[in-house]
């Protein structure tokens, strides 16, 4: 936990999973207590809990290394962040993060007309920056020129050069002297996943070519002064800072060389980018980042300033556009194990006297497998399963005699299994052996709704029960979600040293809510998160905590059933009356007609999660 939790979550004495949302030691509450009392409060599972001063604090933090750097190195310029809400447009988040970041300046950045709508009511600093980057129509363009009529310091990045014409147009048709900034397209790439979104065929940005051309035409128009700032952006979760400083160095130069080309650019933007070590291990995997907040800030200002220096020229304000490191921490995603599936194996197995040979060798392998053989033997009885199988397709072994070369099969299986591990002599087969092998715990919820990212580019996240810690876990398990779909499964796991297949977990005790908590799920999630299988949002709870304890400020309902169904073009009131003609022209006694109405209508109005 500590590796990985920025100093938001600790273990507690007690073995419970704690939440300290000033990141730094102060007030903590036990996550399975905030859990158990929103149980107990009729609230229902899965649920995420959102820590609004975590936020705070991340913005603080995030400031506070710039200012530090920035002292350090004795920079002229200031630190101007920006929140791409694209990251997570809640409206919780937005507020928390425009009111946190409002005395350093913190602006906000949109991607598109329905961001921009929405940021421009948020109550931001003056002087903090409202940038406009994405794909942009004369709306999208207007928009923006009239918040910067309105008094807001909006930027108007352009993403390709046949946006140039349009902005001067209507900035001429509104009489407004708008603020530009330019996206460079860096040869610098990042590393991680998204290393695409930079280097030269990434999907936005203006070419060198481009710049020149676009500082021409500005100059022709005697508009070259609307240049403020040149941005970039490397990719999100760059994991390397050496690809960093990289990128750093080309646009620093790149600033530099418009400058001397007479336009006034006052901000320096390197996008996105600041990684969440979301494994713990601060390597440059692609889940970690082998950089820490402090060395990012420095890096910048100091790589920046070197730049200028050497050429005379000033220091520009610093902005990033910091998304993931920013939200990432603030929220937990709470599930419920409420099922375990267990490979066969742990049944003791009676043979009768008129079972099949292969069963009988396969019973006998099992009283044999010994440190010295178990690799043998384990092939052995691999290649008797399958000859069993082959038979069985041809209609020559009984179904019984099929379960119990299955049953002896798992049992070879874990032996094998438990010996590599005592003999710390893994046999190749080790891997996949553990997944068999891996209990499956079932959770309520949907990997598509709220872990999108795991689905689709395999994304890790940390998970731990969130009570018992101080009890060594007995059981590997996999997890595996309620929707129709294999896909929704978790088999990838965080570790300091390498990726497990398996998560350690404990023996379910019958009648006792086993919950897992799965971190670092603020960036992203909430936004990409789908309805596949009409699994809807869910509820959150949005807690603080200071010394007096924690306060459940706010609960947030889940989807009904009803709002997804009618996301997908249904109307209520059609459904609800379909259903009664059917039931009126059934043979359905008159108590069951209304009873089964009635159940009906609770449906549409229940939480599409399970809920026993
Ligand atoms: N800025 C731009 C232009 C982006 O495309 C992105 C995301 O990819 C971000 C900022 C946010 O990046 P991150 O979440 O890595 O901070």
């Amino acid at each position: 936990v500590p590796h990985w939790a920025a100093g938001f979550f600790r273990v507690g004495e007690d073995g419970q999973l704690e939440v300290t949302p000033d990141g730094n030691g102060g007030p903590s509450a036990s996550l399975y207590e905030i859990v158990s009392d929103l149980r107990d409060e009729g609230r229902p599972l899965p649920v995420m809990l959102r820590f609004p001063q975590i936020l705070e604090a991340r913005v603080v933090e995030l400031n506070e290394a710039f200012a530090k750097a920035i002292r350090k190195y004795g920079y002229k310029g200031e630190y101007r962040g920006l929140f791409p809400v694209k990251v997570n447009q809640r409206r919780m988040v937005v507020e928390t993060v425009a009111k946190a970041g409002k005395p350093y300046a913190h602006g906000l950045e949109a991607g598109s007309k329905a961001e921009l709508a929405l940021i421009l009511a948020q109550d931001t600093h003056k002087e903090a920056l409202i940038a406009c980057n994405g794909f942009k129509d004369d709306d999208f363009i207007r928009l923006a020129l009239m918040g910067k009529k309105l008094g807001k310091n909006v930027v108007i990045t352009l993403e390709k050069f046949a946006e140039l014409g349009r902005v001067m147009r209507l900035a001429a048709e509104l009489g407004v002297e708008p603020q530009i900034g330019i996206r460079y397209k860096l040869k610098a790439k990042g590393s991680g996943q998204w290393a695409d979104s930079g280097g030269e065929s990434a999907k936005f940005g203006f070419t060198t070519v481009e710049i020149i051309k676009a500082v021409e035409m500005l100059a022709g128009a005697g508009m070259l002064g609307s240049i403020a700032m040149l941005h970039s952006h490397i990719g999100s979760q760059v994991t390397d800072i050496r690809r960093i400083k990289q990128a750093v160095r080309e646009i620093a130069q790149t600033y530099v060389q418009l400058r001397k080309l007479g336009a006034p650019v006052r901000y320096l933007n390197l996008g996105g980018g600041l990684a969440v070590d979301y494994d713990g291990s601060k390597t440059a995997f692609y889940a970690s980042s082998n950089y820490s907040l402090g060395e990012y800030a420095e890096d910048l200002v100091y790589v920046t300033q070197e730049v200028c220096e050497a050429h005379n020229e000033p220091h520009p304000h610093l902005v990033t556009e910091s998304g993931r490191a920013v939200t990432a921490y603030h929220s937990v995603l709470v599930l419920e194990v409420v099922d375990t599936i267990r490979p066969p194996g742990e049944e003791s197995v009676e043979l009768s006297k008129d079972a099949h040979p292969i069963v009988k060798d396969m019973y006998d392998l099992t009283k044999s497998i010994s440190a010295k053989n178990y690799r043998e033997v384990y092939h052995d009885a691999f290649s008797d399963k399958d000859t069993l199988q082959n038979l069985y397709d041809l209609g020559l072994v009984s179904l019984r005699d099929r379960a119990n070369a299955e049953s002896l099969f798992y049992q070879i299986a874990r032996k094998t299994l438990k010996l590599a591990l005592e003999l710390d002599y893994p046999a190749d087969e080790l891997e996949d052996l553990q997944k068999l092998l891996a209990d499956k715990l079932v959770c309520n919820f949907s990997i598509f709704q709220s872990l999108p990212d795991s689905w689709a580019i395999k994304q890790m996240f940390p998970i731990v029960p969130l009570n018992r810690l101080d009890e060594r876990p007995t059981r590997e398990a996999t997890l595996v979600d309620i929707t129709c779909d294999s896909d929704g499964k978790f088999d990838r796991f965080i570790d300091l040293h390498d990726v497990r297949n398996t998560l350690p977990v404990h023996e379910i005790r019958p009648k006792e809510p086993y919950y897992l908590g799965v971190f670092l799920t603020g960036a992203y999630q909430d936004v990409l998160g789908n309805s596949h299988n009409l699994f809807g949002r869910i509820g959150e709870a949005h807690v603080t905590v200071d010394e007096e304890g924690y306060d459940i400020e706010r609960f947030i309902m889940g989807e009904k059933a009803r709002r997804v169904i009618e996301k997908m073009g249904y109307e209520e009131g059609e459904l609800a009356e379909s259903v009664e003609k059917l039931v009126r022209s059934s043979k359905l006694t008159p108590a069951e007609k209304g009873s089964f109405m009635e159940q009906y209508a609770r449906e549409l109005v229940g939480y599409t999660y399970l809920e026993d």
